[in-house]
């Protein structure tokens, strides 16, 4: 094996790494992957955009789309389930009880849950939806909006109302496809 001044073996500079030049692979032309490469930009410079200039334009999500929880608070009973089911425990409800007079006549007064407080805290939530999902009285539903970022993070707190709002903006859902069911509830 040949040696330079310094001692070290031939194509072995001083700290022992290789300078040997890596030799083409399989023989292909060196100018062939820069070639390939422009093509691939050149047919991309005139392919439709996938993107849009938010948030000056604005793109119509999908019915379905997960972009914010909206509450129909006549259906909320105060059970607070979805409060207890949330992994992120980012749902803060507050209710009260008021007495109703009876059905029949001579009967106990009964007793019903008046919602006070119902906020979402969006700084926190992970989007899963198992609240929606394990709602028993069908008072949460997604809306595909999505664009409600604020500056400050207390911002992120959603009250009734404005949870009512997302509501309103619910869309109706498109038919299921070929093949999918509808969720049944299995009688035990
Ligand atoms: S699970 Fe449904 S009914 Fe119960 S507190 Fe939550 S939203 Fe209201
Ligand atoms: S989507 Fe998930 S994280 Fe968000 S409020 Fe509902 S249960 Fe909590």
């Amino acid at each position: 094996m040949s040696e330079t001044s310094t001692g070290a073996p031939a194509n072995v500079d001083s700290n022992g790494h290789s300078t040997k030049r890596a030799t083409p692979v399989g023989g292909q032309m060196p100018l062939k992957g820069l070639a390939k490469g422009m093509w691939v930009t050149l047919r991309e410079l005139f392919r439709r955009n996938q993107t849009v200039q938010y948030p000056h334009v604005k793109e119509e999500p999908h019915p379905r789309a997960r972009g914010v929880i909206g509450l129909l608070e006549e259906n909320c009973t105060v059970c607070m389930l979805c409060a207890r089911e949330c992994p992120d425990w980012c749902i803060y409800i507050e209710g009260h009880k008021e007495k109703r007079p009876p059905r029949r006549a001579g009967a106990k007064p009964r007793t019903r849950q008046v919602l006070d407080r119902f906020d979402i805290d969006y700084s926190l939530c992970m989007y899963c939806g198992i609240c929606v999902d394990v709602c028993p009285f069908d008072a949460l539903h997604w809306s595909p909006e999505y664009d409600y970022t604020e500056f400050g993070i207390a911002e992120m707190l959603h009250d009734k109302k404005r949870l009512g709002h997302w509501e309103n903006t619910r869309r109706d859902q498109p038919a299921y496809e070929k093949g999918s069911k509808m969720k049944v509830k299995v009688k035990k």
